[in-house]
């Protein structure tokens, strides 16, 4: 069976992947997770007492620990998908973007690969290293109908994207000058359940639910490639299962939105869907609060997904509509998993706890 070595398991899109592996594929996972603001074992809670799920709490900065964990568990591939993610905290506190996203790439690379040198002929024939990266490592298509291809030069705007890029070029650099088999993928913004309460949409979700201010930036007009979580999960199984070497590929849900949009479209859901507003809340839209643009803020990021969808025959399973009202009834039906993240009990897991 194979085993793959996941980095950021407990995170968003880490998590998905893993429910996605552990509930679907016949592979086992070994998650290295540091456990960071962001990462809630909660998320995995229907596979935490699966065999073929093992959990490590490792920061991929720890290069004696990472060792370890690769000797102990013997990897077949690795799903990097570990980093500091969130870019208005790139902007207030580059640093832990650069020690995590650009420093532990590095080392998790340089671990990967002295692991790879020393594996049999035939295990190192098969082994890969999935790099997990945005689209927005290409910057900003303000002002053209382009869309962002596998051969767009990198023109990143904040220090999450300028790290993510830098953290890209040192996984080809790995490939082209040590031929360690590697594979990049860049997607979209993804939406979902168990998305962390920072985010724009469980944001406005909870901030709705609550009667608070819906924070919109700037005039709203940004427009973002949405893609549900789900459907990121189920393409980068794909990859790392039938992509080829040396390859980057871009995933994206072909569904440009402008955050204004977004944010209407969440109002209506809730209107239906959890129609008892809190006190003094006529509508939901009339929470809507525009404040200071983010500096420096991409106004449009669009996808061209073509090549994965021709050569590996991935596509989008959700449309935005149903994504989002699926989103939106997961966060109803799913109060402890939300309201532990608000209160911050979720962050005694780190300290065994939990
Ligand atoms: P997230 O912030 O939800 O999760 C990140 C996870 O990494 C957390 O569990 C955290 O504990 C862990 N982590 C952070 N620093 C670590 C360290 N030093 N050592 C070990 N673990 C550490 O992020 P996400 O939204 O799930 O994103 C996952 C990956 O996908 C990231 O690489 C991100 O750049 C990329 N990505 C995200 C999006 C998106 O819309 N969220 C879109 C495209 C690509």
């Amino acid at each position: 069976m194979m085993k793959i070595l996941l980095t950021g398991g407990a995170g968003f899109i880490g998590s998905a992947t893993v429910r996605y592996i552990i509930g679907h594929c016949q592979a086992s996972v070994v998650n290295v997770d540091k456990l960071t603001y962001a990462g809630n074992l909660n998320s995995l809670s229907a596979v935490a007492d699966n065999p073929r799920y093992h959990f490590e709490q490792v920061d991929i900065c720890n290069r004696s620990e990472l060792e370890r964990v690769f000797i102990q568990h013997q990897p077949d591939l690795v799903m990097h998908l570990a980093a500091e993610s969130h870019v208005d905290r790139s902007i207030d506190g580059p640093a832990a973007f650069i020690e995590t996203n650009i420093v532990g790439t590095y080392t998790l690379l340089e671990v990967a690969r002295s692991y790879w040198n020393g594996l049999d002929p035939q295990r190192k024939a098969a082994f890969l290293f999935h790099h997990i990266s945005t689209d927005e490592v290409f910057g900003d298509l303000d002002g053209t109908d382009d869309l962002f291809t596998e051969t767009t030069p990198y023109a990143p705007s904040s220090p999450y994207s300028a790290s993510k890029a830098s953290s890209d070029h040192l996984v080809r650099a790995w490939h082209r000058t040590y031929g360690l088999p590697v594979i990049i993928t860049n997607c979209s913004n993804n939406y979902g359940p168990y998305h962390f309460p920072e985010k724009l949409i469980p944001l406005i979700i909870l901030n709705a639910l609550a009667g608070k201010p819906l924070p919109v930036y700037g005039k709203g007009n940004q427009i973002r490639d949405w893609l549900f979580v789900e459907d990121h999960a189920r393409a980068l199984y794909k990859v790392v299962t039938e992509g080829k070497v040396g390859e980057t590929y871009n995933i994206g849900g072909h569904n440009e939105k402008q955050n204004i949009e977004v944010v209407q479209t969440l109002c209506a859901l809730l209107e239906e869907l959890a129609p008892d507003k809190p006190a003094g809340v006529a509508r939901y839209q009339d929470l809507i609060t525009y404040v200071a643009d983010r500096p420096g803020h991409d106004l449009r990021y669009a996808i061209d997904a073509g090549k994965i969808e021709q050569e590996l025959g991935w596509k989008p399973q959700e449309s935005f509509e149903s994504g989002l009202r699926k989103t939106v009834q997961w966060f109803l039906a799913n109060k402890s998993w939300w309201q532990a993240v608000l209160d911050g009990s979720y962050a005694m897991q780190r300290l065994g706890q939990g």
